[in-house]
């Protein structure tokens, strides 16, 4: 991002962060989602590092982020209260791991739950509850004694008559929240949205009766200067407060390394769900106090601590842009551009917007705010719209009418929502088609990925997947290349070699026949044993193979029809491309033999009895013909049945057909 436009978004992001602020800290009614607000955090931190000069002395980044409620009296607390730093994924905390690594060298963690409440903080004299503040912005905090008396699990007299300060969350449990909003229901006052909203604001009011009534409760962690009461480790702390009197989470474990903390933390996520308090995430404490100060702090959290943020699956995030790539089949795409969030633990910037009747019966709009999610875990996508925050003036989305990269015509498809670029010679498909071909499902090209192609294509190396096959004819020019040393060149040209022994279905796969999927590449691979036989096959041979339909059939046969794919094959087939099938039918008792299975078989399903035939030297077929050898029925079976019966095919049973095989 260049200066101008990140002065601008900084602007913004204070803007938004200052306001996210108030309606959390002070008002207690976040707009916004944690993760969202999160990813903001995020951006500005990236923001302020590559542009320092830019960021504010107290932008939210650097301090504890809270606004005192001006009617509650405050309190300068003695020590100051500290946020914690988070990540949220497992690669993240194996570098806090290691920035620790690097300062001390024995240590272990503590891992606790991360309680979602308010934290608070209560000081004791010989014993008796005598104060308690918020967190407030970490040194002033607001007074909040009187509320915390209503507390029922804060023990106002402890077990010994210590003069300490103890720090903790207080919380509001699940099912009190429910109850609570069903009260606010019948009365017609507005909910609250989560267990943290409803003890902050329940906490800091003025009249504690009101406090009372909401029935909070408190689970404590931190014990200040512990040294003073001779302890030296946050376990001995935990179970010390424990013996005080204090509510300790019992869900506290103590891990020898960074390991032992991944596993604990999966743990505590299935745990959690169970639980009658909301949590946020999972706190992770080095457990030797003395090397607190060696590993020490910045100016708003320690550097010995981390919060890890339970994974949020769907996240709201400002729609920037609709941008279309064009797919080797020439599929337009449409692909959100997003604000930067965290999506189940990944950064995610891009998201499918799958195509225009998903977008336009959606009513998605540039600048809204969207719900997104990782479908499969793996493809982010976007789910629809948060109408109650789209702003005046949005335009309505438009497909576009031209390809994006050769500006040819776009078609709209007769059977589907699917628009497609129909120019063989778009620069956009022929791309998408070597990347494809280069990939590890099909050619499995190692050193040849999105990037190298795209280079090797923008310079002329390669201009189509055959081209491929000569890159080694430009190796002085791949030397001077940025991306290639001389060991990824030597690499890559063998990995190219090395391809021409690939299997006759990554080749097929490859080629990127439309519709023609890996599964299928492997079935035609198991018929026909070279391109050159696949080339011949007839639509009706085709046809009569499992699992392939009108759609796939033709579309093969189009394939092979076009002069410039039988150019492409003869020169792959030149420069040594021409995998035979390594097919070995060990048995073939059904070698020429076409069957139909319908009906429901008494101990098999249909597909295992597709596959006995098949590896039996067999086929299958969907359809009865004349050509048909047998028909396996079974229970139930329908037109396939009385077709055979009409055409005087032989119709066999399950027993029969597992007798054939014998
Ligand atoms: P935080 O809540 O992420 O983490 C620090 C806090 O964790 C501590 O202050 C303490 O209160 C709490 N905690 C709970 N269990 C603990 C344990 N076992 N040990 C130690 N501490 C424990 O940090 P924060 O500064 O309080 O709040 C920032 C977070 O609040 C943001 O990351 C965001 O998720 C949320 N926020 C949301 C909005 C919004 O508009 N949605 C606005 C502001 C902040």
């Amino acid at each position: 991002m260049d200066k101008q436009t990140a002065i601008k978004r900084m602007e913004t992001l204070y803007q938004q962060l200052h306001t996210y602020n108030y309606q959390y800290y002070v008002l207690d009614q976040p707009t916004i989602e944690d993760a969202e607000y999160d990813s903001l955090i995020r951006e500005l931190e990236v923001l302020e590092k590559t542009y320092p000069d830019l960021a504010k002395k107290d932008s939210p980044t650097q301090k504890v982020g809270a606004y005192l409620k001006t009617d509650l009296s405050s309190i300068t607390h003695f020590h100051q209260m500290m946020s914690l730093g988070d990540v949220f994924n497992e690669e993240e905390l194996r570098d806090f791991d290691e920035k620790i690594k690097k300062v001390v060298e024995q240590y272990t963690y503590v891992v606790e739950l991360k309680i979602d409440g308010i934290a608070s903080t209560v000081h004791y004299t010989d014993g008796l509850f005598t104060l308690g503040a918020t967190r407030g912005n970490g040194l002033v905090g607001e007074n909040i004694t009187t509320n915390l008396l209503m507390v029922e699990s804060l023990p106002k007299i402890l077990t010994e008559p210590v003069t300490l300060e103890v720090r903790g969350e207080v919380y509001m449990k699940k099912s009190v929240l429910d109850h609570l909003n069903e009260v606010r229901l019948q009365e017609n006052l507005p909910l609250f949205a989560n267990c943290r909203n409803a003890a902050g604001g329940s906490l800091r009011q003025l009249d504690a009766n009101i406090t009372k009534e909401r029935k909070l409760d408190q689970f404590a962690y931190t014990l200040v200067h512990p040294e003073q009461y001779g302890i030296h480790t946050q376990i001995e702390a935990l179970a010390y407060l424990q013996r005080l009197g204090f509510s300790v989470n019992p869900y506290h474990v103590h891990c020898q390394d960074m390991e032992e903390v991944i596993q604990t933390i999966a743990q505590f996520d299935t745990l959690r769900k169970t639980l009658d308090y909301a949590t946020d995430g999972i706190v992770i404490k080095v457990n030797e106090f003395d090397l607190y100060d060696t590993i020490g702090y910045t100016v708003k959290v320690p550097k010995w601590a981390i919060a890890y943020k339970f994974p949020a699956e769907i996240v709201t995030t400002r729609l920037q842009d609709i941008i279309f790539t064009v797919g080797r089949t020439g599929k337009i795409i449409p692909n959100a551009v997003l604000d930067p969030v965290y999506i189940a633990g990944t950064m995610v910037a891009r998201a499918t917007l799958n195509n225009e009747d998903f977008i336009v019966s959606r009513d998605i709009r540039v600048g809204d705010y969207v719900r997104v999610r990782k479908a499969g875990e793996i493809i982010p996508e976007v789910i629809d719209v948060d109408l109650s925050r789209r702003q005046a003036g949005l335009q309505p989305f438009e497909m576009l009418k031209y390809c994006p990269k050769c500006g040819s015509l776009i078609e709209k498809s007769k059977t589907d929502a699917l628009h497609f670029c129909k120019n063989p010679e778009c620069g956009g498909r022929i791309l998408e088609g070597i990347i494809h071909f280069a990939s590890r499902a099909a050619m499995d090209i190692e050193g040849l990925g999105d990037k190298q192609i795209e280079q090797l294509y923008a310079l002329g190396y390669i201009n189509d997947i055959a081209d491929i096959y000569t890159l080694h004819t430009y190796e002085q020019e791949l030397l001077a290349l940025d991306r290639f040393g001389k060991k990824k060149v030597e690499n890559l040209l063998n990995a190219i070699e090395d391809s021409k022994k690939n299997s006759l279905d990554q080749l097929i796969f490859g080629l990127g026949i439309r519709f023609v999927g890996a599964k299928a590449s492997k079935a035609l691979a198991k018929y026909y044993h070279t391109i050159d036989e696949l080339q011949q096959a007839t639509k009706e041979e085709l046809l009569a193979l499992y699992d392939f339909g009108e759609v796939m059939a033709q579309s093969i046969i189009d394939y092979f029809q076009d002069e410039k794919h039988l150019a492409l094959i003869e020169r792959l087939k030149l420069y040594g491309v021409n995998p035979i099938s390594q097919t070995v039918e060990i048995r073939s008792i059904f070698s020429g033999k076409t069957f139909v299975l319908t009906g429901t078989l008494p101990t098999m399903t249909r597909d295992e009895a597709a596959k006995m035939i098949e590896d039996n030297g067999g086929k299958t077929s969907s359809s009865v013909s004349k050509k048909t050898s047998y028909v396996l029925a079974g229970e139930a079976a329908g037109s396939k049945l009385t077709k055979a019966k009409e055409l005087g095919v032989a119709i066999i049973t399950e027993e029969e057909f597992k007798e054939m095989l014998k």
